[in-house]
């Protein structure tokens, strides 16, 4: 295992970004490798399989450029691991977050390409994130004055991209009244319009209705002059399901972490997908039960015959879901074990059967690509939970090796 972080972390500091500022989250530095005597779960991302579902979306999405979203640790692998991986690489155009602080951390940790927050920002964390070199997003009707005063503040223009609503109701100006806003925004000479974005539902009528409202609203302020930089819609569910919704920019998530987005079976059969991570725990006891011994919290389990377990130590807290009971098989070796009793915070029980062909020490992977049933789309189908759930809860105060 190869540590890539020292470089990426001096390429920082050689244009002056590494420095605390704006409460930059908590999160984990890559290690080189996991001592085989520690009991501690760890993440494991590889740098392989980032990089050739970036070449299957970059295919899908017909060659257009790829802001890359990392919101959320990079969907629970790293900033750090996920950031040193995909900065260098040239389809990659940038990076987007949904929050100040993952901004900061991203440029911490070494990012040099362009990076979209898509939230509000803060007027006092504006200076910093221009300095920051983080492009902001618009989506208010103060936007200009906040633009003005955060201007003046820094004595140059501002990046940043516009906020469109065409639907969804969560963020950005909504578009029956973006004309007027667009147009006098982009008069200002205070302001870069770097690019102009919104988000989809994902309902697949509708999505269609949305981007047609997009399109519309663009083409009559580009009709007007505005420059309204590059135009980006689609999520990973656009870069399969919509291709007129490319544009200029794909904005992908989970894909490039190697979840299908929406519809596993179909989204199969158009790219191949390389789960980038495994989660991993060393088994740390195991244990024969006598018939009518039983299992953890609440006494789910009882055996019914002298049945060998093993405990790892990795539970819920570390984000692997309590729904797996019953319904998740975990990866030692080459065989896969029911999950049995409850999964608590910190540990996590696997029923062995009649022999015992688990020792301490071996490595069980939770979730990863080494078995068609523990890969990120089977397993979250399986236990019922989310996709983006099984990524995202990741605790990122897990250790993090790029292998
Ligand atoms: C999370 C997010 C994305 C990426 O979504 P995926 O489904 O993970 O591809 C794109 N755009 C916005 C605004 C988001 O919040």
């Amino acid at each position: 295992m190869r540590i890539s972080r020292r470089n990426f972390v001096a390429g920082a500091a050689a244009i002056g970004l590494a420095r605390p500022s704006v409460g930059a989250a908590a999160h984990t530095a890559v290690q080189a490798t996991i001592h085989s005597d520690r009991f501690d779960p760890w993440i494991e991302v590889d740098p392989s399989a980032l990089r050739h579902n970036v070449g299957e979306i970059a295919r899908l999405g017909g060659g257009r450029p790829i802001l890359a979203v990392v919101k959320n640790n990079a969907y629970g692998l790293g900033f750090d691991a996920v950031g040193s991986v995909l900065d260098p690489m040239e389809e990659i155009a940038g990076f987007a977050v949904v929050k100040a602080s993952a901004a900061i951390t991203l440029r911490q940790v070494g990012v040099r390409k362009p990076i979209l927050l898509m939230a509000m920002f803060a007027e006092s964390d504006g200076p910093d994130l221009v300095t920051h070199e983080i492009q902001l997003s618009l989506c208010t009707d103060d936007a200009a004055d906040r633009i003005r005063r955060l201007a003046a503040s820094v004595g140059h223009p501002i990046a940043a991209h516009l906020y469109l609503d065409t639907g969804m109701s969560r963020m950005g100006m909504p578009y029956h009244r973006a004309l007027p806003w667009m147009t006098t925004l982009a008069s200002r000479d205070d302001l870069r319009i770097a690019g102009t974005f919104m988000a989809f539902t994902e309902e697949t009528a509708f999505d269609h209705e949305q981007l047609d409202r997009f399109t519309a609203v663009t083409g009559e302020a580009r009709r007007a002059g505005a420059n309204l930089g590059q135009l980006h819609a689609a999520s990973s569910n656009g870069v399969f399901h919509l291709p007129e919704a490319r544009l200029d920019l794909v904005r992908p998530g989970i894909a490039i972490y190697g979840g299908y987005p929406s519809r596993p079976e179909e989204e199969r059969a158009m790219a191949t997908l390389r789960p980038a991570f495994r989660l991993r725990a060393r088994v740390s006891r195991v244990q024969q039960l006598r018939p009518g011994d039983s299992v953890s919290y609440g006494r789910r389990y009882v055996a019914d015959r002298p049945t060998w377990i093993a405990t790892l130590p990795i539970g819920h807290s570390d984000g692997y879901p309590g729904q797996a009971v019953n319904r998740g098989r975990i990866l030692i070796g080459d065989n896969l074990y029911p999950v049995i009793g409850s999964v608590s915070a910190s540990h996590t029980i696997v029923e062995v059967g009649d022999e015992r062909s688990v020792q301490v020490g071996d490595v069980a992977t939770l979730v990863g690509p080494d078995h068609p049933d523990i890969t990120p789309n089977t397993f979250a189908d399986a236990v019922g939970v989310s996709v983006y759930d099984v990524m995202m809860h990741m605790n990122p105060g897990l250790p993090r090796v790029l292998l």
